[in-house]
């Protein structure tokens, strides 16, 4: 298999087997990220995508689903993914459902209709790389996108009846912006009824252009009570019924479907942890973290 710098597979589908279209990120500029910050991106080789087939053909012929990596390889016109959708459905006959995580500027450059016959092909589920739904945090954080951009790209996907996560990372917008970051990601993501809700929490990582503006005092990152207080507005603000997924350093359980009828109890959780937690422990964790 050709695999090129960072692979990241989905936790939720770990099954999937993995295939490579394109490498690296067009971005590659977020402030909190470093994963693809070594590899320019391009398109895969197509002899790479075809011999990478090949090989999962040979172990998994009856495979139904995979993952598309690297960072963003819907970022490709619909002209060039459409021939590998098609290659994949040659060497993967039982094919069902593919998934990819990408940018929500990559579903700009496909129009519904183009949408369409990527689902037809197989394309069911797509992870967007949010992270928030509130104009001045985009800008801050160097997203390359804005809150119109999420609800313009993310009504297209609805109409083509392709399924979609948003992801809200917590604690991005620092201490200056905390609360609007949370309530505008919540008003923005109930509007455009994602399948999937995802939380993380901003990890400084070295390297990072938001560590180096911490550093110099131009970033104040949230504390750990401040990052699940945060948490729980944006959790009171959601509106749409969705599978819940949160990833917080406590480990508390909070992941699962039916948002909507476990929100109180999910609020109740984190003001429980707002309480009680055990904020060092929470801080010693992150700090142990090595990737997103
Ligand atoms: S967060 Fe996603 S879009 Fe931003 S630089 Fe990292 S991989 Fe690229």
């Amino acid at each position: 298999m050709h695999f090129t710098g960072t692979v990241y597979r989905n936790p939720y589908w770990e099954t999937f087997p993995l295939l490579q279209i394109t490498q690296g990120c067009t971005h590659n500029k977020c402030k909190f990220c470093t994963m693809y910050r070594d590899v320019p991106f391009k398109m895969q080789p197509m002899e790479w995508i075809e011999q990478d087939l090949q090989e999962i053909a040979s172990i998994v012929p009856n495979a139904r689903t995979i993952q598309l990596l690297s960072a963003n390889p819907l970022a490709m016109t619909y002209d060039k993914l459409a021939p590998i959708l098609e290659m994949i459905n040659k060497y993967l006959p039982k094919m069902e459902y593919i998934y990819a995580c990408t940018r929500v500027t990559d579903i700009k450059n496909k129009t519904v209709e183009q949408l369409k016959s990527l689902k037809d092909m197989g394309l069911r589920e797509i992870s967007l790389g949010s992270e928030s739904g509130d104009d001045w945090t985009l800008e801050r954080i160097n997203k390359k996108c804005s809150a119109a951009d999420i609800t313009e790209q993310c009504a297209k996907l609805t109409e083509a009846g392709i399924d979609f996560w948003l992801c809200f990372l917590n604690g991005v917008a620092g201490k200056e912006h905390s609360l609007e970051h949370a309530i505008h990601s919540a008003e923005l993501f109930s509007q455009c009824k994602p399948m999937l809700v995802g939380t993380g929490g901003l990890t400084l990582f070295p390297g990072t252009p938001l560590l180096e503006e911490a550093q110099k005092g131009e970033f104040t990152p949230l504390s750990e009570k401040e990052m699940l207080i945060e948490l729980k507005v944006f959790v009171e603000h959601l509106t749409c019924d969705c599978y819940f997924n949160t990833h917080h350093t406590s480990g508390i359980h909070l992941s699962g479907s039916d948002f909507l009828k476990r929100k109180d109890s999910i609020i109740k959780a984190l003001e429980h942890e707002i309480e009680h937690g055990d904020m060092d422990r929470l801080a010693a964790i992150r700090q142990n973290k090595r990737s997103l």
